[in-house]
């Protein structure tokens, strides 16, 4: 992708969408897309992804360091430069706090079975990945094994990681993981969750193949 001001507003207008659905707060979250020379176009550290402006954006190279802008690149940075390494497949990485799937990790509950044929279909499951402190580059070294076998993530205790080759895909994926953690959370107050069977999670996988899906899927804890 090119930088450009069509690419700078989309990136605002998805902000402004994540903050309007309570998937951040605050000046929490990130959004970056890789440039078609390799550099990163990325959201600066503590903005509100609410009210972002194009001329906030700023560039920086493929170690991290800033090419162009006057705010400050984010600590979280290093965990989309991973993402970016290990999937060259991908042009867009956006990072969340999306609260009712943050509660599931919190809980030690997990959102990679095969609950809901939807996320098995769009996913297969949602893996979470090791305890990493937030805004260090241990968030960089525990999503860097999951990223390369999925498309949607959570940092236990922290938030999502969601990858696309367009920020409109990367964004998609994390209202699909957040309405799927807030229908599990429904169905996890009025009783026990009842897994889709062993076939039915086949079935449904192999539907997916059939209409032509791409990337990868998570199926670690599927059947
Ligand atoms: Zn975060």
């Amino acid at each position: 992708m090119k930088d450009n001001a069509e690419l700078r507003e989309r990136i605002c207008e998805i902000g402004r969408r994540m903050y309007a659905r309570n998937l951040v707060a605050a000046s929490d979250g990130n959004l970056s897309v890789r440039l078609e020379d390799g550099t990163i176009l990325c959201t600066p550290s503590n903005v509100s992804k609410g009210f972002m402006q194009p001329e906030d954006l700023i560039i920086a190279d493929a170690s991290g360091e800033k090419v162009s802008g006057s705010g400050k690149v984010t600590s979280e940075l290093p965990t989309h430069l991973a993402c970016y390494e290990e999937r060259p497949d991908v042009n867009s990485v956006v990072h969340a706090h999306p609260p009712h799937a943050i509660a599931f990790t919190l809980a030690g509950r997990s959102l990679s079975e095969g609950v809901l044929p939807e996320v098995v279909a769009a996913f297969g499951g949602i893996p979470t990945s090791a305890y990493a402190t937030p805004g260090t580059p241990e968030g960089n070294e525990v999503i860097r094994p999951l990223i390369r076998s999925c498309d949607a993530a959570m940092l236990d205790r922290h938030g999502s990681v969601t990858v696309g080759k367009t920020v409109d895909e990367a964004y998609f994926k994390l209202e699909k993981l957040e309405h799927a953690a807030q229908t599990l959370f429904a169905a996890h107050l009025l009783g026990e969750l009842q897994p889709l069977s062993a076939d039915e999670v086949a079935r449904t996988l192999a539907a997916r193949r059939a209409y032509g899906a791409m990337g990868p899927i998570y199926t670690a804890d599927l059947y």
